[in-house]
Order: structure tokens, then sequence, then C-alpha cells
């Protein structure tokens, strides 16, 4: 299939492979997926063992079957695999895919990395994982109601998926875009593209378009120079929604 027909910008593409060597640098381009990622981590868990009688003993994603969609240099992927998850990771960057896997091999965590689109994979493994995880990645994708689609189909019925990205409104435009991109610099100028941002009604008319209902959102609050991140309840900038497959 050729590159158009995919659900795939190629020039979105570009900007990751450009800078994927900087995926594990922790005061790199990428930091603030960096700090942002335990409080991923801890709502993920957090939701599996709340939806799961059997893991009170574990951490929810323990032998979990998780896909990590849009996966880049793998933070949210080894995160999920240091703590007992199978976890498949997706992308169409072949440096970052690339980085991701050497820095498995390095921190020796066994991580099955692929270059295929959620689209194709979901046609090769409908219905296979426990848990589905897409993040900051719906707002880099021509068509991400496509993508929300082929989550819903990877995932098994019950089961758990994860969405985050960032909202469309002025306050998003202002920290996003002028805050961390032309003031601050804390990633690469261009990152983010204001129009591609999307609003929690948007994403969740779609996830329920394609069998999945929210069951919860939470606001992701990023602050540069006090460097203090938390969940919050304003979805206002960053946000995390849980979708359970009915
Ligand atoms: N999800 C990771 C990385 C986010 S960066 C994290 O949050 O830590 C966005 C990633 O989406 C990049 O690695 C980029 O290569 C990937 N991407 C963009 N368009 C894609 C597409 N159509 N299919 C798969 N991956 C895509």
């Amino acid at each position: 299939m050729s590159a158009k027909s995919l659900n795939v910008n190629e020039k979105e593409i570009e900007k990751f492979e450009k800078i994927a060597s900087q995926w594990w640098d922790l005061s790199g381009d990428f930091k603030p997926l960096h700090q942002i990622n335990p409080l991923r981590v801890q709502f993920i868990c957090q939701h599996i063992a709340q939806q799961d009688i059997d893991t009170h003993s574990n951490n929810g994603v323990f032998d979990k079957q998780v896909i990590d969609v849009g996966c880049g240099g793998g933070i949210l992927s080894e995160s999920l695999a240091k703590l007992g998850a199978e976890v498949t990771g997706i992308d169409m960057g072949t440096e970052p895919l690339n980085v991701a896997k050497l820095h498995a091999l390095e921190t020796g965590l066994a991580i099955n990395y692929q270059k295929i689109t959620a689209e194709e994979k979901a046609l090769e493994s409908t219905g296979h994982f426990d848990v589905v995880t897409c993040m900051e990645m719906l707002e880099h994708v021509p068509d991400p109601e496509s993508v929300i689609q082929a989550c819903a189909a990877l995932v098994k019925s019950g089961g758990l998926v994860f969405f985050s990205t960032l909202n469309k409104n002025i306050k998003s435009y202002l920290l996003a875009i002028v805050a961390a991109e032309k003031i601050f610099k804390l990633v690469p100028d261009g990152t983010h593209d204001h129009d591609k941002f999307i609003r929690p009604s948007q994403l969740i008319g779609w996830a329920e378009s394609h069998e999945l209902k929210c069951i919860d959102a939470s606001g992701i609050h990023f602050n540069p120079l006090t460097e203090n991140h938390k969940l919050i309840d304003s979805l206002d900038v960053n946000y995390i929604l849980c979708c359970r497959k009915l």
C-alpha cells in the first residue's frame, strides 16, 4: 500500500525521524513526554486494576497483552513492560522504532516493535489485546477517527483503550504552541499544529461511534517552570481518556 493511501502524514513522520536520537535524552526534545509519563502509567494501571477483580494483588498490567499505538522511542511501552505487560509497540517512523529496539535491548526488555499502521494491525490482530494505548499520536495523523476505529478493533470486548492528546481552544494554543514551542522551546518549533488538536467531546463522540464507552477522563497538568506535573480535573490542555470496549 502506498503512503498516500495509508492514514499517515509523511511530513509528521519526518519530524519524529529527525529528532529520534534524542528520544531517551531526559533533558532533550522529549523531556515533556518523560515528565508526564509516570502520570500516564498511574492513570492506566489504576483503571486496569479497577476493571479486573483478579488483579487486586498486582499493578494492573501484569501479564496483560498491551499494544502501544504510535509508540515512538518506547517511553510508555517500556514502563508497561517493566510492570510485566506483554507489550507490542507500533509506529510508522523507522528511526523512532530503531531507537526503541536498541533501548529495549539495553534495558533487557522483550518488546515486540513493528512498523505498521494501527489500521493494518487491526486487520491482522482483531480483538487480540487486553489494553490499547494511543498517546500523543492522534494529533499527528490525517484521519484520527480511523485510528480510533482501529484501536477499537484491536481490543478485546471488555478491554480498555487509552487516548491522550491536546484539547483545541485558546488556552491550549497559548500553552502548547506559543509557550512550549516559541517561548520556552521545550519542543521543536512546528511540533504541533493547533488545527489538529481535538476537543474531548469530539474524541468521545468518535470513540462511542466505534463501541468504546468513555469511562474516565483526566487532565495532565504540566508546568515546565516549576517542573510540577499532576493529574487534574480540567481537560483544557493535555488530557487522557479511558474507554471500555462494549
Ligand atoms: N506515544 C509516544 C510517542 C508520541 S510522539 C509517547 O507518548 O511517548 C508521536 C508518535 O506518533 C511518533 O513516534 C510518530 O512517528 C508516530 N506517528 C505519527 N503518525 C503515525 C501513524 N500514522 N501511524 C503510526 N505512528 C504514527
